[in-house]
């Protein structure tokens, strides 16, 4: 066993984290899948030796807490026995759906290898820092789009045939483009990339390369410019609701940093949503949500995520276990905080969605729980100051009509805000005095009313019922929000 990480690590299998409830590790299988009875296997050893739920973050990581430092050992030599290689080293990662996608532009994984092995032919691994990543995006139907990468490689369709477009620091939205480039050259200009991280130090990622250094790497290779043929993807554009989003896209009630964001002086967190609960880079063009059915040659796959990113370990344990006997053949995890069962016919897969639902899953990419960000907060956390899931859960189920896919509601067990780190349109956040309402800030900053953590759904219910009474014909909740004004929502908040 390594050494416990410093918080903001990576905390992989064999480098847990300490945490406010014991330590955390984070692991994802080589494979990209595993068979229903593998992943049994797994969340049961969860289930010995952790505090009884399992995530699934943002990113597409599974996320086991409440270790010590004994049973995170017996974790890891028991995932180790049932077979399952999990990533170690810099996360080079694709699409949930690399490689049987039918849509896909390209099937990633060959790159992925290639750019892996040239990390580690270059002694790469050991010179970047935990959060340093790569992610190469084949296209198709659920894209890496709101994924941040320090390198970002993308396949399109360009007038030269399928070309790489190649971009640095942050997700599709806010990374900056380089060079739209073909395979090899992608692959360059990636570990050069890399390698000039590297000898900048641990603690650095592409956001801190110079000027001069991006356009040399933009300049190493000659390229097709950026002249890219539209998207003919169907889902290019698609709105998507489990993306992130805020009343600060689309409004003026705005403060110019976007999800995602630190909201300090860094442009992006490069692992941002691997916390469970927390919400991705904020696109603009919104990927696809991974919920519901997705068809692939001949075959289906079902998505089906877990609230605000966790799940009690028994709870998935069920579900697995009949979708095996649906028929189900693997189970990936995906970005969205989300499961693709594989495997299962068209008929199989109602049944199986029903059952998730009873469960308590999110089956629907428009259940409202998927727009809220909400982190683990008391009694998970030793940080926490309210009971932010609970809370959530009693929001989604009244005051639904708020959550629009216009809108972000953030809720934080405290000030540090992990679950989104970026401002939201609506933040609860607890401290020493309840649950503070922050309108369109982050968690970091002063609350502009107060209820007792207890009744901080109460606050948010005359929010939505003012808005409902509010509300133009068409208008979204956003733009409403936004002419009901901070003072006013604030008021709302505290007064009723
Ligand atoms: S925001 Fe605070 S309460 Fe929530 S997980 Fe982070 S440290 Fe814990």
């Amino acid at each position: 066993m390594n050494a416990f990480s410093r918080r903001g690590a990576c905390p992989a299998l064999g480098a847990p984290m300490q945490t406010g409830d014991g330590l955390l590790v984070r692991l994802n299988p080589v494979a990209g899948g595993l068979s229903p009875k593998s992943l049994v296997g797994l969340v049961e050893s969860a289930l010995r030796h952790g505090n009884g739920i399992v995530e699934v973050t943002a990113r597409g990581s599974l996320q086991i807490r409440g270790l010590t430092a004994e049973s995170a050992r017996l974790l890891a030599a028991e995932v180790d026995a049932l077979g399952i290689a999990v990533r170690s080293g810099v996360p080079v990662e694709t699409g949930p759906l690399a490689g049987i996608d039918p849509e896909e532009v390209v099937d990633p994984r060959p790159l992925a290898e290639r750019i892996q092995t040239a990390i580690e032919e270059a002694g790469l691994t050991a010179r970047l820092g935990p959060k340093v990543s790569v992610v190469i995006d084949g296209g198709g139907q659920l894209t890496m789009d709101a994924v941040t990468a320090d390198v970002r490689l993308k396949a399109v369709r360009a007038e030269a045939g399928r070309q790489w477009s190649v971009s640095v620091a942050g997700d599709v939205r806010s990374a900056r483009p380089l060079a739209t480039v073909d395979v090899d050259a992608a692959r360059d200009i990636a570990v050069a990339a890399l390698r000039m991280v590297a000898e900048k130090g641990r603690g650095a990622h592409t956001r801190d390369l110079s000027d001069r250094q991006w356009t040399s790497l933009a300049g190493r290779h000659s390229f097709a410019p950026p002249s890219v043929l539209p998207d003919i993807s169907p889902t290019g554009g698609e709105i998507s609701s489990f993306a992130g989003g805020s009343l600060l896209a689309a409004n003026s009630l705005v403060s110019t940093s976007a999800i995602g964001e630190t909201g300090g002086a860094s442009p992006i967190s490069p692992l941002v949503g691997e916390m469970s609960g927390r919400t991705e880079g904020g696109a603009v063009e919104r990927p696809r949500s991974p919920i519901g059915l997705l068809n692939l040659n001949n075959s289906h796959a079902l998505g089906i995520a877990l609230p605000f990113g966790s799940m009690p370990a028994q709870t998935l344990v069920d579900l697995a276990k009949q979708a095996s006997e649906l028929g189900a053949t693997e189970i990936r995890l995906a970005p969205g905080r989300a499961l693709l069962f594989l495997g299962l016919s068209q008929t199989a897969c109602s049944p199986l969605q029903s059952s998730a639902a009873l469960l308590g899953f999110v089956t629907s990419p428009s259940d409202p729980r998927t727009r809220i960000a909400a982190c683990p907060g008391t009694s998970a956390c030793a940080s926490g100051r309210i009971a932010t899931r609970a809370i959530a859960e009693k929001i989604a189920a009244e005051s639904a009509d708020l959550l629009d896919p216009s809108l972000t509601l953030h809720i934080s067990g405290c000030a540090k805000g992990c679950a989104h780190p970026g401002a939201a349109a609506l933040t609860l956040v607890g401290d020493e005095n309840g649950a503070g309402l922050v309108v369109d800030g982050t968690a970091k900053a002063l609350p502009a009313g107060y209820r007792p953590g207890y009744d901080a759904a109460r606050g948010v219910a005359a929010i939505a019922a003012a808005l409902q009474n509010a509300r133009h014909p068409g208008e979204t909740a956003a733009a409403c929000l936004a002419r009901l004004g901070a003072a006013g929502i604030a008021e709302l908040y505290r007064r009723n």
